[in-house]
């Protein structure tokens, strides 16, 4: 297949003032005749205290762009660092004590544990983990998200929007620099994602955090200060302080893009 040329790239010099950067990173799954380049040579860096979300069609590779940025998968070739510390160098043991201590994780299913109580999820990673959890600190989180009512309460009895609010004060409480959400707001109503995503920019604005968040809705896009447009395993588009119908737009002609090379990589 001939392979779209795109005009974006980022010059070197740009790296190095990020909380999450990327250098030439490629991902392949598979081996042989079936291999895919998932990821084709990825490199970006995402500023400290920054929101940004990554659009992109389905199948261009943005879960496994997420996931080989927060250590919870390998590149194939290319490096990967958060604040400095390389991770494609860093063993099992030590990459899991990065992602335990400094990053948090969001979902668009929530990934609770259905047995346990609200505070019970909230808790489990630093328990995991072995981390001492300040006194009131589960409170304090749980009523800053609003979810004090639902101390002891199981995830079946809760709204989608409470449950992934859940998840976003399990991340919380961890204190982390760098929060990855693969669609967060994927299953909510829009009345729910926008609470959710309200919450997210607060984590950026008054936590100091740094978000990157893969959406498909233009609108949660349009909480975030840039977008970063993902095809083919490439970033081949940015928009800054987007609006949700610039992101809509943008989305409209990639996809146009990806179906004329008949959808697929
Ligand atoms: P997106 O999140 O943008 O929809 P993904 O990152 O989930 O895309 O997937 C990108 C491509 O990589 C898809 O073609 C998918 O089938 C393939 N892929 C993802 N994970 C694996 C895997 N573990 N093994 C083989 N192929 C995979
Ligand atoms: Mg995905």
């Amino acid at each position: 297949m001939t392979r779209t040329v795109y005009p974006v790239n980022v010059p070197e010099a740009a790296l190095g003032r990020n909380s999450v950067e990327l250098r030439q990173v490629v991902k392949v799954h598979g081996q042989g005749p079936t291999a895919v380049r998932v990821l084709d040579g990825v490199s970006w860096g995402f500023p400290r205290r920054t929101f940004t979300a990554v659009m992109g069609p389905s199948g261009s590779g943005k879960s496994t762009l997420l996931q080989c940025a927060a250590g919870l998968d390998r590149p194939t070739s290319g490096s990967v660092s958060i604040d400095g510390t390389e991770l494609t160098t860093l063993d099992e043991t030590a990459l899991t004590r990065l992602r335990r201590d400094r990053l948090g994780f969001i979902f668009q299913s929530y990934n609770l544990v259905p047995t346990l109580t609200v505070a019970q999820n909230v808790t489990l990673p630093m328990e995991f983990a072995s981390r001492p959890i300040p006194a009131g600190a589960v409170r304090n989180v749980l009523a800053r998200l609003g979810l004090e009512q639902h101390t002891h309460t199981r995830p079946a009895a809760l709204s989608g929007g409470q449950q992934q609010r859940v998840a976003i004060a399990r991340a919380l409480l961890g204190d982390p620099a760098v929060i990855f959400a693969d669609e967060p707001t994927g299953a909510l109503d829009s009345r729910a994602a926008a609470e959710v995503l309200g919450l997210l920019r607060g984590a950026v604005d008054s936590g100091g955090r740094t978000i990157v968040m893969v959406t498909h809705d233009p609108v949660a896009a349009a909480v975030a200060d840039a977008v970063v447009f993902f095809a083919d395993g490439r970033v081949v588009d940015v928009l800054h302080r987007p609006s949700a119908d610039a992101a809509a737009a943008r989305m409209a002609r990639l996809a146009d893009g990806f179906a004329e090379r008949g959808g697929v990589r």
